[in-house]
């Protein structure tokens, strides 16, 4: 069994579905601050299988203690956690103490538990301002602000756990991959789940599929100086589906025989840059539908391009995204266009 802290989320329930389908059995742990029972309930219609749901805080000690004891969990993947830069900068605090917190009690019960095999979710924004593209994982770390510091923090006490276990035990028994997300963006082809902010958005897709379908009046591009091919800021998107199945992947080698040595950092983008003006266009092109934009001042702290290198996931994860744009632009206003309000 896999425990999915934070699987309600929107990542967390497409990993659910592509678990479900490579036949694990999935138990998962939310506290639903930031995401809706409806996706667990979908998760499991689209699948047609069901999954075990504790609504609960990764902080509660004594809750992540009775899980170990009463299921039958052999790995955990690590999704809770808040997410939002800019929240992050007004109230620090709250972002170390769930971000960090949780994953120190996490790290505890499976310590206790003698459970050590974890997927961790970790982010691009590890990188900083890249000084160099694409970016391969052995790149220098740092961050910008205290979402980004968090999961640069929680990477440097998960690094340093294999040797603790081989000082007690003679021998290392953590197995943890941190998974490196570039910009996660699309939905399940059903459309029946996808991302749904509860604020205004402050990532580019949820902010492009919410002005198309009339929530917001138009998007604002933050910038269109940059060095790079029209002016505007250039990433790596990745399909959420991708991204699914990039954590079975993981979890499937920790399991094998093979496992993964210690701690190691996976990249898991598509190895493209796409620009703000190619994903606005591409999503009205392929949706027929407009997107009303007007350029503004750049937004302080992006960087002017973030793209992966990804051959170390293709090598030992035995993973790559096979979804393009399209598939990308496509799902995200399937979800949007038939949930207008998300799961609300
Ligand atoms: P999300 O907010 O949709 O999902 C996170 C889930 O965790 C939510 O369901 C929330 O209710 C739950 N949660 C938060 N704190 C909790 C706690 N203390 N105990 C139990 N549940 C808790 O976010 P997401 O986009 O699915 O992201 C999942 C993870 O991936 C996060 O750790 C995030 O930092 C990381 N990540 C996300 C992106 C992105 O762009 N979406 C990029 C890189 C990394
Ligand atoms: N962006 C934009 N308008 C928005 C949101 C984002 O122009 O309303 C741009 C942003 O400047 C960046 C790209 O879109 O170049 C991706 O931004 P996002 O916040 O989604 O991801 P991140 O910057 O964290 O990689």
């Amino acid at each position: 069994m896999i425990l999915v802290t934070g699987g309600a989320g929107y990542i967390g329930s497409h990993t659910c579905i592509e678990l479900l389908n490579n036949n694990f059995d999935v138990l998962v742990v939310d506290s639903l601050d930031n995401s809706s029972p409806e996706a667990l309930k979908r998760v499991e219609e689209i699948t047609g299988k069901s999954l075990t749901f504790i609504e609960g805080d990764v902080r509660d000690a004594t809750l992540m203690a009775s899980l170990f004891k009463d299921y039958p969990i052999n790995a955990v993947i690590h999704f809770a956690g808040l997410k939002a830069v800019g929240e992050s900068v007004a109230e620090p605090l709250m972002y170390y103490n769930n971000n960090l917190i949780s994953t120190l009690i996490l790290c505890e019960a499976m310590k206790n538990a003698s459970i050590k095999n974890l997927v961790f979710s970790s982010s691009a924004t590890v990188y900083g301002d890249p000084q160099t593209l694409p970016l391969t994982e052995d790149m220098p770390l740092s961050a910008t602000n205290p979402y980004g510091r968090s999961k640069l923090i929680i990477e440097e006490m998960l690094r340093d756990l294999p040797a603790a276990d081989a000082l007690a035990n003679g021998d290392n028994n953590w197995q943890v991959a941190l998974l490196r997300y570039f910009n996660p963006v699309g939905a399940h082809p059903s459309g029946k789940i996808g991302e749904d902010p509860s604020d205004i958005p402050n990532n580019l897709m949820p902010f492009i599929t919410q002005t198309a379908v009339g929530r917001r009046k138009q998007l604002a591009v933050f910038g269109d100086d940059y060095d790079t091919i029209d002016g505007t800021g250039v990433r790596d998107y990745i399909h959420v589906v991708d991204l699914a199945k990039g954590h079975v992947k993981a979890v499937e080698k920790l399991l094998s025989a093979e496992g993964i040595d210690g701690v190691q950092a996976y990249n898991l983008g598509t190895g493209n840059g796409v620009s703000v003006l190619q994903m606005v266009n591409s999503f009205a092109k392929e949706n027929s539908i407009e997107v009303p934009y007007q350029i503004v001042e750049r937004r302080p702290g992006d960087v002017a391009a973030c793209y992966a290198d990804v051959t170390r996931a293709q090598k030992e994860l035995n993973w790559q995204a096979e979804l393009g744009l399209k598939e990308m632009v496509q799902d995200s206003w399937n979800w949007q266009s038939q949930n207008p309000r998300g799961y609300r």
